[in-house]
């Protein structure tokens, strides 16, 4: 088991296929914007393509978002403990990075979020589902903080891990209504790309269009481009990944619970086992176990869903420190 949240499941075969095809013809450029495949995607969600924005993954289209939208001197707000990748994106950009606490219960505080900003915000973070905590907002709550949310401010709500949980609505109809939002999804996750770098954004026009702007030529290979095309037809390979997932996922919860731990509901690929103190001390036992988590000293263990035998490993990690675990 691997401990950054990747798939454990290979990409669809059809994914796998159509990347060995794009290598034989390996000599040729991609297309400059990566278009077959931002037609694709707007294609199925309704959209108009010019709101797609696809790139090399979400990490360099967060890259490109911080450097049109956060110059040297503002400011960017995040929730913290989210993705660690944040305040490091935000510093590259020459911005400062504002963090804000989760609440007790390891969720987002969107009111002190929204208290946080100031004159000189210029983007705020969402991490939905969050990274490394899995806490889902609801639908209701996010659209109640874009109608706070000053216009002039870009919400970015990352949703790499959407797929893992059951949003009531696609987010994408908020586009409408917020100018000002900024959809990050992801194939590196459900889809299981994370090795061949592919991502996508939705945004209004206007927004995609500044994004665009700051983003080099050719981020996108057309190998990635030709596995996440096929992969985003594979639409049953999809659902039978994440079903497979998320069987294990609370497979891994209950064994947890029963255990009386107090565990976050995860919208994502991973649980967070809030270890505080002995944080260090479970990743040792997990790792003595055969299994590799990420310890946050001080605060939790994230721990990626992989087979039945590593979540069984977790669970002999956990029994082998009890009861000092809070
Ligand atoms: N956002 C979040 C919340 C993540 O956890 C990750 C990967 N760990 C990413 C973005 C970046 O994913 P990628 O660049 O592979 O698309």
């Amino acid at each position: 088991m691997g401990s950054s949240n990747e798939s454990c499941i290979a990409p669809s075969p059809a994914a796998v296929a159509a990347m060995a095809d794009a290598a034989t013809h390996a000599n040729r450029y991609p297309g400059i914007t990566g278009e077959r495949l931002a037609q694709a995607i707007a294609g199925t969600l309704g959209l108009d393509a010019g709101q797609v924005v696809v790139g090399g993954g979400s990490l360099a289209l967060l890259g490109h978002i911080l450097s049109a939208y956060a110059p040297p001197g503002s400011s960017v707000i995040h929730a913290w403990r989210s993705y660690e990748a944040y305040p490091i994106l935000i510093a590259l950009a020459g911005a400062e990075s504002v963090p804000v606490a989760l609440d007790g219960e390891h969720y987002h505080d969107l009111a002190a979020m929204g208290e946080a900003i100031t004159i000189g915000t210029r983007v705020v973070l969402v991490c939905n589902p969050n990274n490394p905590t899995g806490t889902v907002l609801e639908p209701g709550e996010i659209e109640a903080f874009l109608e706070k949310v000053p216009g002039h401010v870009l919400v970015v709500l990352d949703e790499a891990y959407r797929e893992f949980s059951s949003p009531e609505a696609e987010s994408g109809r908020l586009l409408e209504r917020y100018p000002n939002l900024v959809i990050l999804r992801t194939f590196s996750k459900a889809y299981g790309l994370a090795g061949a770098r592919a991502g996508y954004l939705l945004a209004g026009p206007g927004v995609a269009a500044n994004i665009r702007a700051v983003a080099p030529p050719f981020g996108l290979s057309s190998l990635a481009e030709a596995g996440a095309l096929a992969a985003w037809a594979d639409t049953e390979y999809l659902a039978e990944s994440v079903s497979e997932v998320v069987s294990e996922r609370d497979f891994l919860l209950a064994g947890l619970l029963a255990r009386g731990l107090r565990i976050p509901p995860s919208g994502g690929n991973f649980l967070w086992i809030p270890a505080g103190a002995r944080s260090l001390d479970l990743e040792s036992s997990c790792v003595a176990h055969g299994v590799s988590v990420r310890a946050f000293p001080g605060s939790g263990v994230r721990v990626t869903i992989s087979v039945r035998d590593a979540s069984n490993a977790v669970l002999a990690a956990i029994d082998a420190l009890r009861p000092q675990l809070p």
